[in-house]
């Protein structure tokens, strides 16, 4: 039984809560600007998809090395960048009730037309069709202008502002020549990077979807100007898509959308959204672009440095760049929201069950006594969960039955729960059981290392 509706998603921000996973931050002090805080399950999961990602973008590749830059970078990047005039969005405040949103986004919800950049064709729709305000309903508009979404604050001995990053890619251009000195990368080759960006979103909101402080993993891949750049792209493309199958997202959930000739930026080539079916709607999870020598020639030409690549023939050039980039929190989403499953067994009765993928999934296994109060089987227990432990994140647990144990189990999204009872005392063997089948298996303690190997990772 699968849901597809806002329903799902309040059942899910519920769960996250109930469930360790994601908080509101500061509740006590009333929650502040619709951020989160990662509880302990959630961090658990989101680190586990930042080293799946690691993994197959910079571990098993070649043609990859991996970086990690400064949050605040020189001010002149961002000019650089073209950030400091370019990156805005668009809004609108309501007159009325004073509430303030993104007129590109709200105009397209409530028309469906799509007039990203046009200004005044935004103003003149929200009084031609007399756009109603999504919060009380009148019609007043002030003018749509642009806002700069970059954070700014000061920093001791620096005159200008500095910026928070919106986006981790600056680094690694600035580090581009750092990294062709010192590593022995050859063209085509990437620098990929995990790491914090903020944004002041106009309205951030949908949980972890559009947050104003965010996390991404991005990868700036360099190839020559001549190399057929078509097939590399398809193949990032694609490889960004069994990422997102890694998450457990299905095929049908996922779609692609190609940036229109009219809305590519003046550099790019080619742009694509890789979309995925959110229970609020499709929208973008991650994208990918050429953007052709734009970023390396106005570092070049802003910093004085020559940033050109000098290949085996000892030809020279700037190279261009593929950017795959993803977000971290969309991905965390993404995850949560495939394997939310609402369970009909015998009767009435419903189990909530995380289908996880097992290499992402927080808690690998869970290791109970079958009664609290009996020493001799905790004891037991805690032997198999000091052993395991070393291997897989486990989880030690001897609260209520083994029944509700089971529930709270399959709502964390554990694959393995171990359950040590009196025969296990005699037969040196315990049950396992699966979270997805619910099959319940006798096992050797001794095998238990080797199967938890071969099944999980
Ligand atoms: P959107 O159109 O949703 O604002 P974008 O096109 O501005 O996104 P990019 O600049 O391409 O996004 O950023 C790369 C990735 O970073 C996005 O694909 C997304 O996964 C993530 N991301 C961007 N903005 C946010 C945000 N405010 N909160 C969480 N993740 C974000």
């Amino acid at each position: 039984m699968k849901e597809n509706t806002s329903d799902l998603m309040q059942k899910i921000v519920s769960l996250c809560k109930r469930r360790g996973y994601i908080f509101p931050a500061c509740e006590i002090y009333g929650g502040f600007a619709n951020a989160y805080s990662y509880g302990p399950y959630g961090t658990e999961l989101k680190n586990n998809i930042k080293k799946l990602w690691w993994k197959k973008f910079v571990q098993e590749r070649e043609d990859m090395v991996g970086m990690d830059g400064p949050i605040l970078l020189h001010p002149k990047l961002w000019e650089a960048s073209g950030h400091l005039s370019g990156f805005n969005d668009v809004m609108v405040d309501c007159r009325e009730c004073k509430k303030r949103f993104r007129a590109d986004n709200m105009i397209t919800e409530i028309t469906g037309k799509d007039l990203e950049g046009d200004l005044e064709g935004m103003n003149k729709i929200l009084v031609a069709e007399k756009i109603k305000c999504p919060n009380c309903g009148k019609s007043n508009w002030t003018e749509v202008r642009y806002l700069n979404m970059m954070f700014k604050t000061e920093m001791n001995g620096i005159d200008e502002p500095v910026y928070l990053r919106p986006e981790t890619a600056g680094a690694i251009f600035a580090d581009f020549k750092n990294v062709v000195d010192s590593m022995r990368v050859k063209i085509p080759f990437g620098i990929a990077q995990i790491g914090k960006a903020f944004r002041n979103e106009i309205v951030a909101g949908n949980f972890i979807f559009r947050l104003r402080e965010f996390e991404q993993m991005e990868i700036e891949y360099f190839i020559s100007p001549d190399e057929k750049w078509q097939k590399l792209f398809d193949s990032w493309l694609e490889q960004q898509q069994e990422f997102v199958f890694a998450l457990g997202a299905k095929k049908k959930d996922i779609k692609l959308r190609e940036h229109s000739k009219e809305k590519l930026s003046h550099y790019s080539r080619k742009t694509v959204d890789i979309e995925y079916n959110f229970p609020f709607g499709w929208s973008e999870l991650y994208g990918l672009a050429h953007r052709g020598d734009f970023d390396l020639t106005q570092h070049a030409k802003f910093s004085g440095q020559d940033l050109n690549y000098t290949d085996s023939e000892n030809k020279k050039y700037i190279p261009h760049v593929l950017e795959p980039t993803f977000g971290v929190d969309r991905s965390v989403l993404v995850a949560l929201c495939a394997a939310y499953e609402e369970e009909k067994l015998d009767g009435d009765d419903i189990r909530v069950v995380m289908h996880l993928p097992k290499a992402i999934a927080p808690i690998k296994v869970a290791i109970f006594p079958l009664m609290k109060n009996k020493p001799e089987l905790v004891k037991k227990a805690k032997e198999i969960f000091d052993l395991l432990k070393l291997d897989f994140m486990c989880e030690f647990d001897d609260n209520g039955n083994v029944g509700k144990r089971y529930r709270r189990q399959d709502e964390i999204g554990t694959p393995y729960c171990v359950t040590v009872d009196f025969d296990s005392l005699e037969d040196k063997a315990v049950t396992v059981r699966d979270r997805d089948t619910m099959k319940q298996e006798r096992m050797k303690i001794e095998e238990l290392g080797e199967y938890f190997k071969k099944n999980i990772n």
